[in-house]
């Protein structure tokens, strides 16, 4: 019998494998404790097992390794480690510090079928989904060095695009026997996929949603955003209504600012008036790298646009790039390692 993943399974799924198999089922809620609490990640650890059981239990589950190929922390604090996968290809996972948190950026997929001009992820293509347990151990293996607050899954590819897996991960990370991590400090980062917007909504998971917009024009989000010529905004915009419905929280806009193209006045103002018709909020990022002919805006520029957003009535808060120097900022990941070898 091949063994299961222990990292796939979330706390429901764990109990029910293990009342098939004879155990008690409050046996799953002690070993959530054991990997997701007190980090442990082999069996004969659980000292409040018995042996047999544990033995029994090696039996029918694996744990994987990743292995680090490598660690570069920023001179901001920011971390990034590169993982290898079972199958030699590799992701990377980003720690963010901040004042009163640590902000894991956790990637969902290697490889983006999105395609996003200004964004390194998409340059390889894409490869395939992450499974579940190696969205998890992503977690794990950087939850060992620093406490994590704060999860965004916003690092390589399209969580949405990679649905069940998410949810998977997203409950495992919940699990209040486990890991614990309130809902609300999950964030969900997506290029705009209104049916698993929907989707998610549906679930009431409480996560919060982050939605890569870059233009409130759908000329202009055409040409930098292939996703949108099959879900323009009006299609996004009724999904993000139906997601505020079942969430406390605004939906966060990302907004990143490419000179010459997207931070005219019209376009602030563009940009406000779709911002308002939802309770959300904006975060504008400069570009990071110079790519496609694309560029940062110049600072003057980057100010007024901000300014006349909150003329507008919209919140805008200006986001510093973060681990620049380590190629571990947003849409960053992989261009280190160049077009050669993209994973
Ligand atoms: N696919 C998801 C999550 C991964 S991208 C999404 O689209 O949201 C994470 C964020 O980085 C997105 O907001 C993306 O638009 C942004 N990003 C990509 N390339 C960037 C760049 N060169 N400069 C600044 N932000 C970038």
């Amino acid at each position: 019998m091949e063994k299961v993943c222990i990292y796939h399974l979330t706390l429901d799924e764990l109990k029910n494998k293990l009342i098939s198999e004879d155990f008690p089922a409050y046996r799953a809620q002690q070993v959530f404790d054991w990997i997701y609490r007190k980090g442990v990640s082999d069996f004969s650890f659980m000292s409040n097992i018995s042996k047999r059981e544990r033995e029994k239990l090696s039996g029918i589950f694996e744990f994987i390794n990743f292995e680090i190929m490598s660690k570069r922390k920023s001179a901001d604090g920011t971390e990034k480690f590169l993982f290898k996968l079972r199958d030699d290809l590799s992701i990377e996972t980003v720690v963010i510090p901040e004042k009163r948190r640590n902000t894991l950026c956790l990637s969902t997929q290697v490889g983006c079928k999105f395609n996003c001009r200004f964004c390194v992820s998409a340059r390889g293509g894409f490869i395939r989904n992450l499974e579940t347990s190696e969205i998890i151990k992503q977690y794990l293996d950087v939850s060992r060095a620093a406490e994590i607050t704060n999860i965004v899954f916003m690092g390589i590819g399209e969580p949405l695009d990679n649905f069940s897996n998410l949810v998977k991960s997203i409950r495992i990370l919940k699990a209040k026997e486990g890991a614990g991590m309130p809902a609300r400090r999950l964030t969900v980062s997506t290029c705009g996929l209104p049916k698993a917007i929907k989707k998610l909504a549906g679930l009431k998971l409480g996560v919060k949603l982050s939605v890569s917009l870059h233009s409130a024009y759908d000329e202009k989000r055409d040409k930098i955003m292939p996703v949108n010529r099959r879900y323009p905004l009006g299609v996004l915009l009724d999904s993000l209504k139906e997601f505020s419905k079942v969430s406390r929280y605004p939906v966060t806009f990302e907004y990143v600012m490419i000179k010459g193209f997207n931070v005219s006045l019209e376009d602030a103002r563009r940009l406000a008036k779709f911002c308002n018709s939802l309770k959300s909020k904006v975060n504008l990022i400069p570009l990071n790298l110079s790519r496609g002919g694309l560029d940062k805006p110049d600072e003057p520029d980057i100010s007024k646009f901000r300014d006349k957003l909150k003329r507008h009535g919209c919140l805008a808060v200006l986001r510093k790039p973060r681990g620049e120097d380590i190629e571990a900022a947003c849409g960053q990941l992989r261009a280190s390692l160049g077009a050669k070898k993209p994973f």
